[in-house]
């Protein structure tokens, strides 16, 4: 197995305890980053976990949350063929945390994954939406 192949498998183990951990069909990366760091020798910096992420098919995104009047971002991540309970929390596209809002997701009108407005919809549809 290769160096890489091994990293992949080490990810996919990380994504599957945080799943039945904390009962949930999404992760954060910075949740996998953690879990890896305290889980293996070499642990894994954000960077090279977010290229193995975008790269393989078994890890698809979320969404990408921006935490208001900052450039801090944190994308989330399934792996759509394990993260299915349907007693756990759903991957969606909606910010769960205080103060973070969705920017990158599946739009809520044409269901395409796409840069977001504060309403949760794409560039595309945002004209079917007015805001007050
Ligand atoms: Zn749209």
């Amino acid at each position: 197995m290769s160096k890489g192949e091994r990293k992949v498998q080490q990810i996919k183990k990380a994504f599957v305890a945080l799943h039945e951990r904390d009962r949930i069909n999404e992760v954060s990366i910075r949740e996998v980053k953690n879990w890896l760091d305290d889980n293996t020798r070499d642990g894994m910096t954000l960077m090279r976990l977010a290229n193995f992420l975008s790269k393989r098919p078994s890890f698809k995104m979320v969404r990408r949350e921006r935490k208001v009047g900052t450039n801090q971002t944190e994308s989330f991540w399934t792996m759509p063929d394990v993260m299915v309970s349907e007693e756990y929390t759903k991957a969606e596209n909606t910010a769960r945390r205080i103060g973070w809002v969705t920017d990158y997701g599946r739009c809520f009108d044409c269901m395409e994954m796409s840069s977001l407005n504060a309403d949760g919809v794409c560039s595309k549809c945002e004209w079917k939406y007015p805001t007050a």
